[in-house]
């Protein structure tokens, strides 16, 4: 079998009973109630759920930004810590989060700059990968603009960019395509199952029917639950 047959039946992430409660008034309000979820290498996945729902929540604690108050959250098997977060995962967060005084290119160089030594060491040329990725994006000829000088749409085509410059094990983009043009979710989408193919594991939050449709599996969070469907 190939190196990425291999990785196919690999669970990149594994989420297993996690819950997550806010303050709200005098109380709490239980958001996560017990979330289990299980994505693999080479799959793009998406999860949908209507406002307030908490995706973005879900999404703070798969990526290490939140601790669950119960539960555990699994990366290749290993329990989720800053180390293996910056080895393995990169997060596109839903407000994009562009470095303001840098400019496009080196927003999308930036973790390449900052990845670990094994991890650059496969990469290769940093100014060819993020020339690639602008290029594929069509924000090419913006690389020298800063993210104030661009439209939201833009911003978010430069975050995704950056999100995958490391080609990483798990990508975890909260609303990738809410910015975006009919024809510009074409080529986020292209992107995002070339991503897969390479053995990057992938989900994403969205209410667009055209991303769900063009998933290879679709989740659903109701009730604090996880389900397909
Ligand atoms: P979604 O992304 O599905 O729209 P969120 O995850 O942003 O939903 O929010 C789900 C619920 O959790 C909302 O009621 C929100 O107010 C609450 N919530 C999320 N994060 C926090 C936080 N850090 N502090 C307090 N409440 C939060
Ligand atoms: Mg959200």
């Amino acid at each position: 079998m190939s190196e990425a047959g291999v990785l196919i039946d690999t669970v990149v992430l594994r989420a297993r009973g996690v819950r997550r409660s806010f303050p709200q008034g005098t109380g709490r309000v239980e958001v996560l109630r017990g979330v289990d979820l299980a994505v693999s290498a080479g799959e793009v996945v998406t999860l949908s759920g209507p406002s307030g729902s908490g995706k973005s929540a879900l999404f703070s604690v798969l990526c290490g930004f939140d601790e669950p108050d119960a539960g555990e959250v699994l990366i290749l098997g290993e329990p989720m810590s800053p180390m293996v977060a910056w080895h393995v995962v990169s997060v596109l967060p839903q407000a994009m989060g562009l470095a303001d005084e840098l400019t496009l290119a080196e927003n999308v160089a930036l973790p390449l700059r900052l990845a670990p030594g094994e991890v650059a060491a496969r990469l290769g040329d940093v100014d060819g990968r993020v020339t690639e990725l602008l290029t594929t994006l069509q924000v090419d000829h913006l690389a020298e603009r800063y993210p104030s000088e661009v439209s939201f749409g833009q911003q978010q085509r430069v975050a995704l960019a950056r999100a995958l410059a490391i080609r990483p094990r798990l990508l975890l983009a909260d609303e990738p395509t809410a910015h975006l043009d009919h024809e510009m979710v074409g080529a986020v989408l292209g992107l995002l199952h070339e991503a897969a193919g390479d053995g990057t594991c992938v989900l994403l939050s969205t209410h667009d029917d055209e991303v769900r449709a063009a998933a290879d599996r679709r989740l659903r969070i109701v009730d604090g639950l996880v389900t397909e469907g």
